[in-house]
């Protein structure tokens, strides 16, 4: 290979866009230039999702499009979720691919690399026997101001529609001090938010004899000098314990904002999606966070259509909602997955049902965010500016509970407040974002 460039595609969630960053600094260590488009480089990643079947279709009609180029030196490779799930048959579906590689086998990226640098044209990386993680101290990240710290990674969990224990692995936690050393550098090199990653952070015990649990190493990693911000995702509703709250009471370093993915109102549909708690007991979680000492926002997942959800089930989801009042929410269609469970459950939920039932969840949410969101009308939030809207002549900030607050500043707008802390007033509001005026004294 000559020029050494290349181009990566990422699908999906966080866990993919820090994979993807981790990538990125293995190839630029190793002398790669990344560039903007597939058509300038030689190399052509994508690190794929599957978590749904949607998501998966998608790698396959990229790679489709570029089919006539493989023979040109361009090489392809698929990363990810989909790698994993589809193994060598990729190279049947798509032959102009050589590199298919797993999540749970990046830390075998820089051989894989050299292979393909010696032009072997079947490489692949799908081990899933690991209790290694993917720490590289090459890692390149997209946004100057937040980083995503892996503080575990796979899962051991079964829940009956999902792909990823079979594409991720089994769960590994970092120890606590390699994740303390990556906060330490990372607010020494100017990082001032951090978000620690995992697919059921709650369930992280650390391995070294330090032994902490998810509650400590959040209080701990939130004491780093110059962390102005600390937020966590994903978290399993099970392994959700009070001391997390506690903690999180403890330190407004730590967000004002938690997700905590439900799947289903109904505890008999929870109970045939294997997620090892029922309503009640979802619910006393919500407790700890209203009675809590500060408000918190409170975000969710929802499945509709999971076989055998009756109306019944889908009215006790709507119910939920009222009752919980989330601030947002993603709602998917059950999608049936490889290997998963749910494959052989009956009673399986027709399409245009549960496109109906997605439209009807979707709406009254969407209700709930307008008043949820018009009752901070007045208020004072504190928002980290991520960037510009020239058009509108907006800064676009976010704030601790996670809400999108655009706002107008007096003061000669340069580029000057990006990555800055700014107080807003919220004037406006509307489903999914506020509008505000910068409440800077000058
Ligand atoms: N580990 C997280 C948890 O336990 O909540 C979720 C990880 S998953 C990447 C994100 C969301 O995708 C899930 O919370 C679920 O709502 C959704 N999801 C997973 N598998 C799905 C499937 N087969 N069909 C539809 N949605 C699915
Ligand atoms: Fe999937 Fe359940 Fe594991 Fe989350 S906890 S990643 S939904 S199996």
């Amino acid at each position: 290979m000559s020029g050494k460039t290349f181009y990566i595609e990422t699908f999906g969630c966080q866990m993919n866009v820090h994979d993807s960053e981790k990538v990125v600094g293995t190839l630029l260590a190793k002398g790669y230039a990344q560039v903007d488009t597939p058509e300038a480089a030689e190399l052509v990643l994508y690190n794929t999702c599957s978590i749904r079947d949607k998501a998966e279709q998608k790698v396959f009609s990229r790679l489709q499009q570029f089919k006539r180029d493989a023979g040109k030196g361009k090489i392809f490779g698929v990363l990810g979720c989909v790698a994993q799930q589809e193994g060598e048959k990729i190279f049947d579906r798509a032959p102009h691919v050589s590199l298919v590689c797993g999540s749970a086998s990046y830390t075998k990226f820089g051989e894989m690399l050299v292979q393909i640098e010696a032009g072997n044209r079947r490489v692949t990386g799908l081990s899933l026997d690991t209790e290694e993680t993917f720490d590289t101290p090459f890692t390149s990240r997209d946004n100057p101001h937040r980083a995503y710290i892996t503080i575990i990674e796979g899962c051991d969990k079964s829940c009956a529609y999902c792909v990823v224990p079979f594409t991720r692995g089994p769960e590994r936690s970092r120890t606590s001090q390699s994740v303390m050393a990556e906060a330490r550098r990372l607010a020494e090199s100017g990082y001032t938010e951090i978000q620690l990653l995992g697919q059921n952070v709650n369930s992280y015990r650390d391995p070294s004899p330090a032994g902490w649990d998810f509650a400590t190493l959040l209080a701990r990693v939130a004491e780093t000098a110059g962390i102005r911000r600390v937020r966590y995702t994903t978290s399993h509703p099970r392994d959700f314990v009070k001391e997390i709250v506690d903690a999180m009471d403890s330190n407004p370093v730590l967000c004002d904002h938690v997700h905590l993915p439900v799947q289903s109102g109904s505890s008999r549909v929870l109970a045939s999606m294997d997620r090892l708690y029922t309503r009640d007991q979802y619910m006393r979680r919500v407790e700890w966070l209203k009675t809590a000492r500060r408000p918190y926002a409170l975000t969710t997942d929802i499945i509709v259509g999971f076989p055998g959800e009756t109306e019944v089930d889908f009215q006790q989801t709507l119910d939920l909602l009222d009752e919980v009042e989330y601030d947002s929410l993603f709602s998917f269609k059950y999608s049936p997955r490889p290997n998963t469970a749910a494959l052989a459950m009956p009673d399986a939920v027709p399409e245009e049902e549960k496109q109906r039932r997605l439209a009807i969840l979707q709406e009254k949410q969407r209700a709930i965010q307008i008043r949820r969101n018009a009752a901070l009308i007045g208020s004072v939030k504190e928002v980290l500016v991520e960037g510009r809207n020239v058009a509108l002549d907006q800064w676009i900030g976010r704030t601790s509970d996670n809400r999108t607050l655009n706002f107008t500043h007096p003061a000669g707008d340069s580029d000057g407040l990006v990555g800055q802390y700014v107080p807003v007033r919220v004037t406006r509001s509307g489903p999914n974002s506020l509008v505000g005026e910068s409440a800077i004294v000058v």
